[in-house]
């Protein structure tokens, strides 16, 4: 059992959607630390009129057990008559909102026009659905990813969703990043956290929008906590999207050691996938300290597998002790 010279130690996830919400969930599993989530919310857009999130809602989904284990995304046990009926009425429906989900969307968008910020209304709805977990959003304001392809700057879900990542990606620009404000849940939580965790998320897609709003990237920075990111690539390769696409195309290797090094003016610490053994040398002349591990989650069981084994065997900074060092 891992012990902790700090009583409760406060981790801090900085999470895109998919996987970043297989290490939350992992995480959340474990009673001796006090989780929090920082969240994407670049990928957010209206659709029908309503404010979609579909990182937080994700995490969310994820998060509270509600989600469609298949996907990885969405509700279990979803309906799609609402979209149905859009498409009759002749509208593009190719971003696929289940009827429950809709619900969802509803309430946020009701929310806003009611004056409460999006944190107010992210915390909210993770409440009600029964996370337990603090679910913090990076800025109230509006981010959002826009890409630029052949057909010049389109929304991120066009990409994403539409064109199914098939465009090359030229670009990218994070719109409204350079006025917006963090939250004051960001600050503390990052002032207050005794580890950071870099999720195995998309690095361009999903991480880089949270450290575009101003300030935040510079509080990680100073942060006393030492900060650690889990791989999202294997042998080069996503489990899932366009990660090794989209760093390739902006001239970054798409590969652990390329991981490490976007990475590599904040993190103390990288795990990589045991495969990637070879990369451990290159990636610690950077200064960066590398572990190996499975890093597939492929179930619930490996979710809570590797959350424990970062925490047990990977993290080695002032507050944490793994089993072994504290006999
Ligand atoms: P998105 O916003 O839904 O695309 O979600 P994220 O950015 O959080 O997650 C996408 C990334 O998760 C991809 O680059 C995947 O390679 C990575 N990923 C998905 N499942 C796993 C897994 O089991 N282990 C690891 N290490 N990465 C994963």
């Amino acid at each position: 059992m891992t012990q902790f010279k700090v009583n409760k130690p406060n981790v801090l996830l900085l999470a895109g959607g998919a996987g970043g919400a297989k290490l939350a969930e992992g995480l959340a599993a474990m009673e001796e630390i006090s989780l929090s989530i920082i969240g994407n919310i670049a990928d957010d857009e209206i659709f029908h009129g309503l404010w979609v999130s579909p990182d937080i809602d994700t995490l969310t989904y994820s998060l509270s057990g509600l989600v469609n284990r298949d996907q990885g995304w969405g509700l279990a046990d979803e309906g799609s008559k609402a979209l149905e009926m859009l498409k009759i009425l002749g509208n593009d429906t190719w971003m696929f909102l289940g009827d429950k989900d809709f619900g969802l969307h509803i309430h946020r968008s009701n929310r806003l026009r009611q004056g409460y910020s999006r944190s107010e209304i992210a915390s909210e709805i993770a409440q009600s659905l029964g996370v337990k977990v603090p679910l913090i959003l990076p800025t109230d304001d509006v981010v959002q990813t826009r890409l630029k392809t052949n057909e010049g700057w389109i929304l991120f879900q066009d990409y994403f969703v539409r064109q199914r990542c098939a465009p090359d990606v030229l670009d990218i620009r994070f719109e409204g990043a350079e006025q917006a404000k963090p939250t004051s849940q960001a600050l503390t939580a990052i002032e207050q956290a005794d580890l950071i965790i870099i999720a195995p998320s998309n690095p361009i897609l999903s991480i880089e929008p949270i450290l575009s709003i101003p300030g935040l990237k510079d509080a990680l920075q100073s942060s006393k906590a030492s900060i650690l990111a889990v791989s999202p690539l294997i042998a080069g390769k996503p489990f899932k999207g366009p990660a090794d696409k989209v760093m390739a195309s902006l001239g970054l290797e798409a590969s652990a050691i390329g991981v490490a090094n976007h990475y590599r003016d904040l993190i103390d610490q990288i795990v990589i996938d045991d495969q990637d053994c070879e990369a451990t040398a290159e990636i610690e002349d950077m200064g960066i300290a590398c572990g190996l591990d499975d890093i597939s989650m492929r179930d619930q069981a490996d979710k809570v597998r590797l959350a424990r084994s970062i925490l047990a065997n990977h993290v080695s900074f002032n507050g944490f002790v793994s089993s072994e060092a504290a006999q």
